[in-house]
């Protein structure tokens, strides 16, 4: 229960820090980098953060997505805008595997845009 509470508390990056950590795959990457290796094109680490092409690699299943498709999306700044520029505004600071999709399904889902 105090767990929960202090990750409610952790700001949207810490919480992808964390996330990221517990990701088998991103881990993998994440030490490939830590070694050296090139292994994996495209991707860096910044300050403990991974980042693939500039922008900030989440977990496919990251807690934080939710909340960016609200920001992007239907929040004050986000308007309903239509996929593509919902999509542009995410690609601007975030990536991750089946993001494409996971906006169509979004946008598809909203009431208001209905
Ligand atoms: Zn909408």
């Amino acid at each position: 229960m105090a767990r929960a509470i202090s990750v409610v508390h952790m700001n949207l990056w810490e919480t992808v820090e964390v996330e990221v950590a517990h990701d088998q795959e991103l881990q993998k990457i994440v030490v490939a980098l830590q070694h050296g290796l090139d292994d994996y094109p495209g991707y860096f680490l910044h300050n403990g953060q991974l980042f693939y092409q500039g922008r900030a690699m989440l977990p496919a299943n990251s807690s934080q997505i939710p909340l960016l498709l609200t920001e992007s999306h239907d929040s004050g700044t986000g308007g309903h805008l239509g996929f593509f520029r919902t999509y542009k505004k995410l690609i601007a600071a975030v990536h991750w595997c089946g993001m494409r999709q996971r906006v169509r399904d979004y946008i598809v889902g909203c009431h208001t845009c209905q």
